[in-house]
């Protein structure tokens, strides 16, 4: 049987909770809540009974225990989250501008998580996975980088299969050597999900046929692009298909992307076909946006099978 991986930041997020206001005067805030788009991503895919783990370090600290304690309750493996006694567990400040856009601050550059080595528990998980999940956020940090690097060549000699999620954020595109990891971490992409034009971030094309198969073109074996609340298309050499968005109503849209992500690797995985992965997917996406905090809409396997017959599906 299977086992994801991925590699990165663990945080907690705390939350404006009135649309327009900047950070520049006191707002209110809720939170702190369990996040870090890996975080968020393998929380998904643990909730859906998958064998699953992270690799990951905290502080020994109040922000680094609430997540700990949320991803083994949801079925993670965290024996690779080392929690570390002079560490700190990173933040991040998340506020909707009138738009519905985000803008955040990130306290992560000097947190425990931009540490991580692959040794000890980390490494023997590198061996003991088939698949890694990676994240464009995790990119900012030299010893991450080098992590994610070292276990998609592990998985990859096992003929393990890697999927990557750009999820950039304007705020850490900068982090000295980020664009270079993008670069070599889409070279051993299998399944690559996208969010609207980080489907151009690797290629030339100006239009979305050409950019697919430039893509498919290099080896990858199918690109999944996330469209909001429009739903998702899938791609491969042979078929396009389009699954709707489900109507919802958006309470918080972090970690929708994330969840979308890790439903559709889990049923990929397991041999479904394309549309029934992009069914669950869509369906786990939507039920995400409906919570406040970026993990607390994530879904069992159950409530998504309710969800789909509520939607008439
Ligand atoms: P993020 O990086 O913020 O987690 P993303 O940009 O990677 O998100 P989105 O396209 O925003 O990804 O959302 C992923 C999926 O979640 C969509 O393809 C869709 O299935 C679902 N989704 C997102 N927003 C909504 C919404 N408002 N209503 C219904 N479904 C939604
Ligand atoms: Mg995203």
């Amino acid at each position: 049987m299977s086992k994801i991986l991925t590699i990165g930041e663990i945080l907690v997020e705390i939350i404006a909770t009135e649309r327009g206001n900047g950070f520049r005067a006191p707002v209110s805030l809720i939170g702190p809540f369990p996040s870090g788009a890996p975080a968020i991503f393998i929380d998904q895919v643990g909730k859906l009974g998958q064998d699953c783990a992270i690799i990951s370090r905290v502080g020994d600290d109040d922000f680094g225990h609430l997540n700990v304690d949320r991803l083994r309750a949801d079925n993670v493996d965290v024996s690779g989250i080392d929690i570390v006694p002079q560490g700190t567990t990173g933040s991040a400040f998340v506020r909707y501008r009138e738009d519905g856009s985000r803008a955040f601050v990130f306290n992560i550059r000097h947190s425990a998580c931009g540490t991580i080595e692959l040794t000890g528990n980390a490494a023997r998980l590198a061996e003991e996975c088939t698949h890694l999940h990676v994240m464009g956020t995790s990119l900012y940090a030299p010893s991450v980088v080098d992590s994610i690097l070292a276990a998609i060549r592990i998985i990859k000699s096992k003929g393990g299969t890697v999927s990557f999620d750009p999820n950039l954020r304007p705020e850490i595109l900068n982090a000295p050597g980020m664009r270079e990891a993008l670069k070599a971490v889409i070279a051993q992409t299998d399944l690559f999900l996208p969010s609207g034009a980080e489907l151009y971030l690797f290629t030339e094309a100006t239009d979305e046929k050409d950019a697919v198969k430039e893509l498919l073109a290099t080896g990858i074996k199918a690109v999944v692009v996330k469209q909001g609340s429009v739903g998702a298309t899938y791609f491969d050499q042979t078929r396009t298909l389009t699954s709707p968005g489900f109507a919802v109503e958006e309470v918080d849209p972090t970690g929708a992307g994330d969840c979308f992500g890790a439903a559709f690797v889990t049923f990929w995985l397991n041999g479904a076909e394309p549309e029934q992965a992009l069914l669950y997917a869509n369906a786990c996406g939507a039920r995400a946006v409906t919570k406040a905090g970026p993990m607390e809409g994530a879904s069992t396997r159950a409530e998504l099978d309710a969800f789909l017959v509520s939607q008439k599906v």
